[in-house]
């Protein structure tokens, strides 16, 4: 490449998210020249600083609990000491190894260009399609898809700019253990993290200013967590402000929150308070790109943005905040591409057609599909049939065999058709079971069939017919 010479390329591709490799790759291996551009670490969020290492050092985590409760199973074990290093330095060589894989990966595409830099707009060029520019290197390109992924959201708070707080970055590069962490947040990183941390040996609080966490999830499904974590020893805040926050002490290392009235004290504090795009440096105004008043970039179905010839992929399009819903975001762009190239008149795929799925890896984790029993409720207001049923964890055999009985399993189907609607499945191997559910849903067929499909026993999926056994009618 001679960056004074403009790369003609038929597709750009900006941001290295969960979306972009597999379809620079795939587009490439069709025939067509790409470019990738990546501003910062190729993998983006999941596969450095997000999915990936959190996972891995959640297990060093799950390692630990276990290990306390080794007697439990008959196992004598001497004390159990964490080593914070050597379960850092795991999954940062987790993470590293996940990433040089995926860069081997690109450069042994021929037609893929892997081009760093921070990708923006220059316009629209002359001779049709759109010009790029990433550092000195300008790139035309017929096509652009952006996969450029979110960043943490830093709250307005009274003196947060005076302490030096975390996010998921840089708590990931911690050196030594916090003695007490304070999480600001009680959704899905906050949480998991401070499980965590807790498991490692912090002292934990989590300040939620809504009224519950994980405030999405069901009101007992919510409780079922709390009631978990507060059983590991995390404090858990909720319903108060959050008035201000300031350094204690003059090492450098101490916060105070004061929340509600009264001092919530910590060593660190983690601020997990969610996500915002990263949109604004794309110059998408240079292209006519519009975005919602958040940032986000709406799409249609099929992920089109307002401007033929740009997609947006990804958490940006806001049609999930996860690695498989952006993942999922490039099989159907590249599907539809090849469809329409081909014109077979096959039916293009639509994102408005998948059901959300998706789960929270707290230990144990919580899986969910479709909507909760609130939605379902205001549904039967409306007059819809639903029927729904719950099922301690505690009284599933393979969680009982396991010793590891937290949670409840529940269930939501259409009172006419049959259909799930929704499931909520916290507890032991929630992540797994949940895709049971999903993937059948995925069928449309109804629950009846479920019910009678034959098992496999002891596993905690085994209980989903007993639980469909157990369907009544929801009240409004
Ligand atoms: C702590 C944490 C844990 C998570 N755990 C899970 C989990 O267990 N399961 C799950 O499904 N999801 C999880 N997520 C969410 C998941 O990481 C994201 O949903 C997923 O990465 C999809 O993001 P994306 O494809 O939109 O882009 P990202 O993965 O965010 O990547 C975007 C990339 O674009 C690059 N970029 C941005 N702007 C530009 C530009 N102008 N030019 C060039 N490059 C640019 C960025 O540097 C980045 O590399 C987690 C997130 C966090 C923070």
């Amino acid at each position: 490449m001679n960056p004074s010479e403009p790369l003609q390329v038929d597709v750009a591709i900006v941001g290295t998210g969960q979306a972009a490799p597999s379809l620079a790759v795939a587009l490439a291996a069709d025939g067509e020249t790409v470019a990738l551009i990546e501003g910062h670490l190729v993998g983006g969020t999941c596969v450095n600083t997000g999915c990936t290492p959190t996972k891995t050092l959640r297990k060093s985590a799950r390692v630990a609990h276990m290990a306390r409760r080794a007697a439990e199973f008959g196992v004598r074990l001497g004390s159990v000491e964490i080593d914070f290093a050597a379960a850092m330095a795991r999954m940062q060589a987790r993470a590293d190894s996940a990433r040089s894989g995926l860069e081997e990966w690109l450069a042994g595409q021929a037609r893929l260009h892997l081009i760093r830099g921070w990708g923006r707009f220059n316009g629209v060029h002359e001779a049709g399609g759109f010009s790029l520019q990433a550092g000195d290197q300008q790139i035309v390109a017929r096509r652009v898809y952006l996969n450029t992924g979110t960043r943490p959201v830093v709250p307005s708070i009274h003196g947060l700019d005076t302490v030096p707080f975390l996010d998921n970055v840089s708590l990931l590069q911690l050196r030594s253990l916090p003695r007490h962490l304070v999480i600001l947040g009680g959704s899905y990183i906050g949480l998991e993290m401070g499980q965590i941390f807790r498991r490692l040996g912090s002292q934990v609080s989590i300040v939620e200013t809504g009224p519950r966490i994980t405030g999405r999830e069901d009101a007992d499904v919510s409780e079922a967590i709390r009631l978990m974590l507060a059983d590991e020893g995390i404090a858990i805040h909720c319903g108060q402000p959050v008035d201000s926050v300031a350094p204690t002490g003059s090492g450098g290392e101490g916060v105070r929150l004061r929340v509600g009235g009264r001092d919530i004290e910590g060593s660190h504090l983690l601020v997990a308070t969610g996500r915002q795009p990263n949109t604004e440096r794309l110059d998408l105004e240079k292209v006519g790109v519009k975005v919602d008043g958040r940032d986000y970039v709406p799409t249609d179905g099929q992920l089109r943005t307002n401007v033929p010839g740009i997609w947006a992929l990804g958490d940006i399009n806001k049609r999930g905040a996860f690695t498989h819903t952006s993942y999922h975001d490039h099989e159907i762009v590249l599907a539809n591409h090849r469809r329409e190239k081909q014109g077979s008149g096959a039916a293009l795929r639509s994102a408005d057609d998948r059901t959300m799925a998706y789960a929270m890896f707290t230990d144990p984790p919580l899986g969910r599909v479709g909507i909760g029993e609130a939605e379902a409720r205001a549904l039967v207001a409306k007059g819809r049939k639903v029927l729904m049923a719950t099922h301690a964890m505690a009284d599933v055999s393979r969680a009982k065999e396991e010793s590891e009985t937290t949670g409840l399993i529940k269930l939501l189907v259409d009172g006419g058709d049959g259909r799930f609607l929704g499931a909520a499945v916290f507890g032991i191997q929630g992540d797994e079971v949940i895709q049971v559910i999903s993937n059948f849903m995925a069928t449309g067929a109804s629950y009846q069939v479920l019910k009678d499909a034959l098992p496999v026993h002891p596993t905690v999926a085994e209980f989903l017919p007993t639980v469909l056994g157990k369907l009544k009618p929801l009240e409004a």
